[in-house]
């Protein structure tokens, strides 16, 4: 498959942006966070590895592109991710869990 030509940082991000905390077979997306504009594996990723604290995406700003599907490349408006339980280029499922999540990157 193909691996990301964006840089995702993280604790032991693999090709498909999974990372040490969150490495199941759908675990596949990395979130760009909007402080630094930087993609990372996961929350706890930004939390370890960034120096400054994060930074959720206010609700006018949910129309660009700050979700990478870890299995092909492709980037999703939160918009679009909000939506979907899977990516709409190569169908790879994501992990619904992940919604649990949302408001710690997007101002719900
Ligand atoms: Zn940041
Ligand atoms: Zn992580
Ligand atoms: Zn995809």
């Amino acid at each position: 498959m193909v691996s990301s030509n964006k840089i995702v940082k993280g604790v032991q991000v693999d090709p498909y942006t999974r990372c040490r905390h969150y490495h199941s077979d759908i675990d596949i997306i990395a979130i760009k966070f909007y402080c630094c504009k930087e993609y990372y594996a996961c929350y706890y990723c930004h939390k370890e590895k960034a120096d400054h604290r994060e930074e959720k995406w206010p609700q006018k700003l949910w129309n660009e592109r700050a979700i990478l599907c870890g299995n092909c490349d492709k980037e999703l408006t939160i918009h679009e991710y909000l939506e979907l339980s899977q990516c709409p280029q190569c169908l790879h499922r994501f992990n619904e869990k992940c919604s649990i999540h949302y408001p710690l990157y997007f101002d719900i």
